[in-house]
């Protein structure tokens, strides 16, 4: 059950990112899996109606609170937070007055952290895939995950 779940939230994503006009094969590589499951996912042939439907009043949620359900349902950071991204235009923002300047956060995996001219941490949100690695590296919790958008899932 749990993966056909996660199989329920994929498809809201690849139903999402279809209307934005990507490409089946581009949301297959996104979500790392093949074109015939997205056009599954695309053409209402899987998951059931009932997964679906499930899949949705999750992503109801506070997103803090399905975040961690898809987390644990996918078992993966990457496609966790390729979801997420999509789900709630998720980013990480620095709080400019807590900032000690000690570069924890410079060890991004994804070199999505630097330093401006002022030696102020900026976060590249191109680059960033929500990791949440620099949070948990912050000693001042001066990184925060900031969802821009509850999911809305007819948009
Ligand atoms: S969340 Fe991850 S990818 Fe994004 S800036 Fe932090 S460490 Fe880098
Ligand atoms: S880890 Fe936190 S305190 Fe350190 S430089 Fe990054 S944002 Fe600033």
């Amino acid at each position: 059950m749990p993966e056909h779940i996660l199989s329920g939230i994929k498809a809201i994503v690849a139903m999402k990112l279809r209307r934005e006009g990507k490409l089946q094969k581009e949301i297959a590589e996104y979500l790392n899996t093949n074109r015939a499951e997205i056009s599954h996912y695309l053409q209402g042939r899987h998951p059931s109606k009932r997964v679906l439907k499930v899949s949705e009043e999750i992503l109801k949620l506070p997103p803090q609170y399905a975040v961690m359900i898809i987390n644990s349902l996918s078992n993966d950071k990457e496609i966790t937070s390729r979801i997420i991204k999509v789900l709630y235009n998720t980013r990480v923002e620095v709080e400019k007055d807590k900032c000690i300047f000690c570069g924890e956060c410079l060890e991004c995996p994804y070199k999505a952290i630097e330093r401006d001219s002022s030696g102020t941490v900026v976060v590249n949100s191109n680059r960033c895939r929500v990791c949440g690695r620099c949070i948990s590296l912050c000693p001042t919790d001066a990184l925060k995950l900031v969802f821009l958008n509850n999911n809305k899932l007819g948009e």
